[in-house]
């Protein structure tokens, strides 16, 4: 534990936490910040003794940091990746062989391809549910090793009650895992919830500059962290000693950034919600989406990103896409700058996400800039 929150961290609020957690020992003449260090390999104890590192695809210092801050906001034991899909593919082998896991029909493109092709190969087995339906769901639990739920959902933003499905899932032995990206550990706690496991793309909000990969996986049991810990030492998947400096600085500004994007996001809903040229508006945040009760009793914000259909259909939607001057054309969500993209133009995207859909994720930049050039080209 860092020595820059001597009464440990559980006194501070978030907001304190991400700028002290995991910095080095409060020494006089040591670094306020953790070296990037850029070595493989380690000097050997003696043998029979153990040194705190051996080889970076084992642990390194930065992955170490990072995980110290990330494990003490989630309410665990960190293990950061080399991606999100790093983290994901991680906990996915987590599931025994021909087990069965439990999963909505949309999500992140790359979580749903993956379960698709593992029950493909006869890896696993894929349960298909809507997580709305408790009832739908607890049948689909009898017997299965592993519910994935991911809220709000990328780039549908459905919203999962995650208490009520870990308590299903808990009753029947199944292992519960929360893709988190979309809310961050500022927004919603899921271990406290009752998931097993979180998982995080940190190269969304937590990193939040758009210049990095970085995945973590996130559990309070002991042995789910040691499975987590050798999956990432077999499969080569760490977080390179840079990219956990990086996303560690970029932790440190977490909620001034997410409370930016938040706020832009709820004022520019709201106004896309009363614009006749938009059909549908997606964001927990509105009370017009059917996700609005669970999502405030279970996230302290509604997150920075809105999924839009418009009146005119896909081809307005390419129009747009491709006709606004501050919104940036591209892939991704989570940055200080805010991005805009019709999902469905990729042909992995899911072909549940309707195909006109827009997602928006929003920066924090000014709102007003932000509208008119939404306004202007609409
Ligand atoms: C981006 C994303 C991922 C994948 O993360 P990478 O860092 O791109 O590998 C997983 N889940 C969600 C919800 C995402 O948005």
């Amino acid at each position: 534990m860092d020595s820059h929150t001597p009464d440990g961290h559980a006194r501070f609020a978030a907001a304190t936490n991400v700028v002290h957690l995991g910095r080095p020992p409060r020494i006089p003449g040591a670094p306020v910040n953790t070296p990037i260090s850029l070595s493989s390999t380690y000097v050997a104890a003696p043998e029979g003794e153990t040194a705190p590192y051996s080889y970076a695809r084992e642990s390194h210092e930065n992955a170490v940091a990072l995980e110290s801050a990330l494990g003490a906001l989630e309410g665990g034991l960190a293990t950061v990746f080399g991606s999100g899909m790093g983290a994901i593919s991680a906990t996915l082998d987590i599931v025994p062989h021909g087990g069965a896991i439990v999963i909505a029909s949309v999500g992140y493109s790359g979580t749903i391809t993956a379960v698709a092709r593992g029950d493909e190969s006869g890896r696993y087995e894929r349960r298909i549910v809507d997580m709305r339906d408790l009832r739908a769901l607890e049948q689909a639990l009898s017997g299965a090793a592993m519910l994935w739920i991911e809220t709000p959902a990328n780039p549908t933003l459905d919203i999962t009650d995650i208490a009520a499905a870990t308590r299903l899932a808990r009753a029947r032995g199944v292992i519960t895992v929360a893709d988190s990206t979309f809310s961050t550990p500022l927004i919603t706690r899921p271990l406290s919830l009752g998931a097993d496991i979180v998982v995080h793309s940190v190269t969304k909000w937590i990193a939040g500059h758009s210049d990095l990969l970085m995945g973590a996986a996130i559990t309070a049991d002991a042995a789910l962290h040691d499975r987590l810990r050798l999956g990432r030492v077999a499969w080569g998947s760490v977080a390179g000693p840079f990219e956990a400096w990086l996303a560690l600085r970029g932790l440190r500004t977490l909620p001034l950034r997410l409370n930016a994007s938040c706020n832009n996001a709820l004022e520019l809903a709201r106004r896309l919600e009363a614009d006749p040229r938009v059909a549908t508006v997606r964001y927990p945040g509105l009370a017009s989406h059917p996700g609005h009760g669970i999502a405030t009793a279970q996230m302290a914000q509604f997150g920075a990103v809105i999924a839009i259909e418009l009146a005119g259909g896909i081809s307005a939607a390419q129009r747009l896409c491709e006709s606004v001057e501050l919104w940036t054309p591209g892939t991704s969500v989570g940055g200080v700058e805010s991005l805009i993209e019709r999902r469905r133009r990729w042909e992995f995207e899911s072909v549940e996400t309707p195909a006109e859909l827009i997602r928006l994720s929003v920066g924090i930049e000014d709102v007003e800039d932000l509208w008119s050039d939404l306004d202007r080209h609409l």
